[in-house]
């Protein structure tokens, strides 16, 4: 069936320093429990098989984004993804504020699709530098309607636990067809 060969393309934006790449390398690195090898699929690209609730699911994770307004590569990951991952980092207000503006571009760009969004508060292992709160990146995923989580790429808090979120969001939207 498509779901025992699901494979999913999950790109990773967000504004430049918040942990795309390191949350991206843990991903790669099958450095937890993850049970699963992975390929470089060259150029920030990487696949791997992960088994979720039982089920393998297959993820192509693009880490391209760059801070290159208006940049074909930006045109090219709004258009490219089957789901994203929409990283702040709980440090950086602004980078809050940017994940908000990617999110409604990200609905202007995919008008009539519902596709699976996950915002992440990366670096909340920082704790003494926190300037958005837990409560704060909530509401902010429930007026975008998507989900929440944080995350430490640094302590490896959540990763996983992001990666499979992101997986049961598209399977939710494939049987809900
Ligand atoms: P990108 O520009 O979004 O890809 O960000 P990077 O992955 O390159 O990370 C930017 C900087 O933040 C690097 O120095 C990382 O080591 C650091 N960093 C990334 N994630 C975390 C985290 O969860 N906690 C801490 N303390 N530092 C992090
Ligand atoms: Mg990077």
């Amino acid at each position: 069936t498509e779901s025992e060969c699901s494979f999913s393309r999950v790109v990773v934006i967000g504004e430049n320093g918040v942990g795309k790449s390191a949350l991206s390398g843990i991903f790669a690195g099958a450095r937890d429990s993850m049970d699963s090898n992975c390929d470089l699929l060259g150029d920030d690209t990487y696949e791997r098989t992960l088994v979720v609730d039982g089920e393998r699911a297959t993820i192509i994770l693009l880490d391209t984004w760059a801070n290159d307004e208006g940049s074909w590569t930006q045109e090219h990951c709004m258009q490219a993804g089957d789901a994203y991952l929409i990283v702040y980092s709980i440090t950086d207000r602004a980078s809050f504020e940017k994940a908000s503006e990617l999110r409604i571009r990200l609905r202007r760009t995919r008008q009539s699709e519902d596709i699976p969004i996950i915002l992440v508060g990366n670096k909340s292992d920082l704790v003494r530098r926190r300037q958005v709160s837990v409560t704060e990146g909530r509401a902010c995923a429930v007026v975008f309607d998507c989900k929440f989580i944080e995350t430490s790429a640094a302590v490896h808090h959540n990763v996983q636990e992001m990666f499979e979120g992101i997986v049961r969001q598209v399977r939710l939207r494939r049987d809900s067809k």
